[in-house]
């Protein structure tokens, strides 16, 4: 069977975390045979390490404060996040960024944390899981300088921002978003990337694909975003799935085999 790598889900919140085996065990026998589930707090991420240990083969793990709930950050958990990141335990960094359209923190917070982050990346070779949204002006200027091994996640910029992201070495990675009616132009960028810079994601709980929208996202859904790139790669589905689950391999740094 094609293997798949849901490579952004939030299998430790709230909305999922009660059923976190049962939704990991479906999209198993799915064909999705790896997740980097996203912490954005110390209580998500203790339940991560928890789902690391029991499927080491199949459940990395990502931590960081997103810069929409920066303002409710304290300096305890940032100083548990990175503390786990120095004792190893972590395979990246992140969800970490810009999100200017949503401000419920000012600029100058956010950039603050995105730095800080950069830097602990840097120090421990961590690759980095990017949000980015309404903000590339900001966010290229730090990739310039720290050079982090990174992803933009939940891709649905411009054609401009995609070849800025690729140009600045990050792989990029799609959604559900990508199989919603609307997003004709997201679909038009994809063709135009570098086949081995493209990662696929479900977000869950968030954003199902088209034929599940308004359902609670899990991992298993993948196989919609996976069916719509392919089609829009006018690329064999299994070949798709190889690529993307390889690119997201090389990201993470896990040997393949
Ligand atoms: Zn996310």
């Amino acid at each position: 069977m094609v293997k798949i790598f849901d490579s952004h889900v939030h299998l430790a919140d709230d909305l999922l975390f009660p059923n976190w085996e049962k939704i990991l065990q479906r999209a198993l026998d799915g064909g999705v045979d790896k997740f980097l589930v996203i912490a954005t707090n110390p209580v998500e991420m203790e339940r991560g390490l928890v789902m690391k240990q029991r499927y080491p083969d199949h459940v990395y793990l990502s931590a960081s404060i997103t810069p929409h709930e920066a303002h409710t950050v304290t300096k305890e958990d940032v100083d548990a996040i990175f503390h786990s990141a120095r004792e190893g335990h972590l395979d990246a960094l992140g969800e970490t960024g810009l999100e200017y359209f949503y401000l419920k923190e000012t600029k100058e917070a956010q950039l603050d944390l995105l730095e800080k982050t950069l830097s602990l990346a840097k120090e421990f070779d961590l690759p980095v899981v990017f949000h980015c949204r309404e903000a590339f002006e900001d966010l290229f200027p730090l990739l310039k300088k720290y050079q982090p091994r990174g992803v933009l996640h939940c891709f649905t910029g411009t054609k401009e921002e995609a070849k800025g992201v690729i140009d600045h070495g990050l792989y990029l990675s799609f959604s559900g978003i990508l199989t919603y009616k609307k997003s004709g132009s997201l679909r038009d960028i994809a063709p135009n990337l570098p086949f081995d810079k493209i990662l696929i994601e479900t977000d869950a709980p968030f954003l199902a694909p088209q034929s599940k929208r308004g359902k609670q996202n899990e991992p298993l859904f993948i196989q919609e975003t996976l069916s719509v790139l392919s089609d829009t790669l006018q690329k064999d589905q299994n070949l798709v799935a190889e690529q993307t689950y390889d690119n997201a391999l090389q990201f993470l740094n896990i040997p393949k085999g």
